[in-house]
């Protein structure tokens, strides 16, 4: 946890809930602030339906910081006994390195970090988080290995409050039928099945049991801390086929039938859109009911089957006043007038397109139009407020397009000067749907 005073502390999840309203989740992988945020919204959830006692607003109940003193033996995470979200019985041996997916696998060579299965140790606290990440998803592989009930993960969005009770507190969305955590009840719904509440938010996408740790006086290989003992192995399983297609997770951002998921940008050159912020703003300012002057923190996680590819996370702040509407039709329709005007980024001449242009488009796509994203991502509060016209957006742009332009028609010609300034100015423009088919056709 970070307190206001930016000292962070190790708690536990008691205290870390008794003091939420003075501090915050401090994790540095997005994921983990969404996977135990997660947890411990489900732990609140069941707190409310065994007790009775409503949320309130400045703090946990006492009445569910009693219940949970006295379940305690649910959340055990070592010893003989019964464990959270582990099993005993379990038979396939791997590294325990494999739980934390920021550390490669011994064949897995691409970082700067090489690391041989087995040799390197993780301490209890670490394995705490990379347990509660399994719920999220894991990514699949064999055999039947799977991504867990979301499938491959979906983009998250949560309400992200100052501190963990506020946080908690805005994203109470409680639905029935709750049902029973994982602590409680072994989960046993098929992937057609209406699930319960809590049951898919705890369901994790493995089946998990760590080995006791070896004394040593090596560093965790995540924390870097020394406890003096470390783990080395875990049995790590499938957990069956838990993906399900009514399911709708809490935090995910789902404007139709399909939940969105976050893109590879490493496979086929697809880097220039991997962090979509225009095309999600209307689904996220829709699906949250969000007020004005809250934040939203986003995390996506791409994967490509196997793969865990990249994680991203943005917080998007709305603006204090009401939101102007007519900027959100224009943010719903840009991402179609983008793909329009980057089309119309062409080399002039049929021999020069064929040979270059298509190599040379994704290039400076790749390079640049990330770029831009960033840019316009920072640009968004006053956008949504009202504040700024789409001609500041678009300046952005003609940055981008003013050197496409020099790179695809170079030379002194009048026919070249002509294509880079026709290249410079097409610019997304912001027109109604409704016209923008017939009379923009590629052309702005
Ligand atoms: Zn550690």
């Amino acid at each position: 946890m970070v307190f206001k005073d930016s000292s962070t502390k190790r708690l536990s999840m008691i205290d870390a809930l008794c003091r939420g309203k003075s501090a915050h989740l401090a994790y540095c992988n997005p994921m983990d602030r969404i996977a135990v945020l997660r947890f411990l919204l489900a732990v609140m959830y069941w707190c409310w339906k065994e007790t009775g006692e409503p949320i309130h607003r400045d703090g946990i109940p006492q009445a569910w910081v009693n219940y949970l003193e006295s379940s305690a033996n649910y959340f055990e995470f070592m010893g003989d006994g019964k464990r959270l979200m582990q099993k005993i019985g379990l038979t396939r041996l791997r590294p325990v390195s494999e739980l934390i997916h920021e550390i490669p696998t011994g064949n897995n060579f691409w970082h700067f970090n090489h690391v041989r299965d087995y040799t390197v140790g993780i301490c209890t606290h670490c394995l705490v988080s990379s347990t509660l990440r399994l719920p999220l998803f894991f990514v699949s592989g064999r055999p039947n290995l799977k991504s867990g009930i979301n499938g491959s993960p979906p983009i998250y969005a949560v309400r992200w409050g100052k501190n963990l009770w506020d946080t908690i507190y805005l994203n109470w969305k409680p639905r029935e039928p709750l049902g029973n955590p994982i602590w409680v009840e072994p989960y046993r719904f098929n992937p057609e099945d209406d699930v319960p509440l809590l049951s898919g938010m705890t369901v994790p996408a493995r089946l998990l049991h760590i080995d006791d740790p070896i004394p040593c006086n090596k560093s965790c290989s995540v924390c870097g801390e020394q406890p003096g003992y470390l783990h080395y192995t875990c049995k790590f399983e499938a957990a069956g086929n838990l993906e399900n297609s009514i399911w709708r997770d809490p935090f995910e951002l789902r404007p139709a039938e399909k939940a969105i998921k976050a893109s590879a940008i490493t496979g086929s050159g697809k880097l220039k859109y991997d962090v979509k912020h225009h095309r999600l703003l209307p689904q996220i300012i829709d699906s949250l009911s969000i007020e004005s002057g809250s934040k939203i923190l986003l995390v996506g996680f791409a994967v490509d089957k196997a793969k865990y590819v990249d994680i991203w996370e943005r917080t998007i702040s709305i603006p204090d006043r009401d939101k102007a509407e007519d900027t959100i039709e224009i943010i719903r329709e840009w991402d179609k007038l983008i793909k329009r005007s980057m089309a119309n980024t062409y080399l002039p001449t049929k021999e020069a397109r064929k040979n270059r242009a298509r190599k040379l488009k994704e290039s400076l796509q790749n390079d640049l139009l990330p770029d831009v994203d960033m840019r316009i991502a920072k640009l968004l509060p006053e956008l949504l407020a009202g504040r700024l016209a789409w001609e500041a957006i678009s300046n952005e742009y003609y940055n981008y397009a003013k050197t496409a332009a020099k790179t695809l028609s170079n030379g002194i010609g009048t026919k070249q000067i002509m294509d880079r300034s026709r290249i410079a100015y097409s610019l997304p423009r912001a027109v109604p749907s409704t016209e923008s088919e017939s009379s923009q056709g590629g052309k702005s």
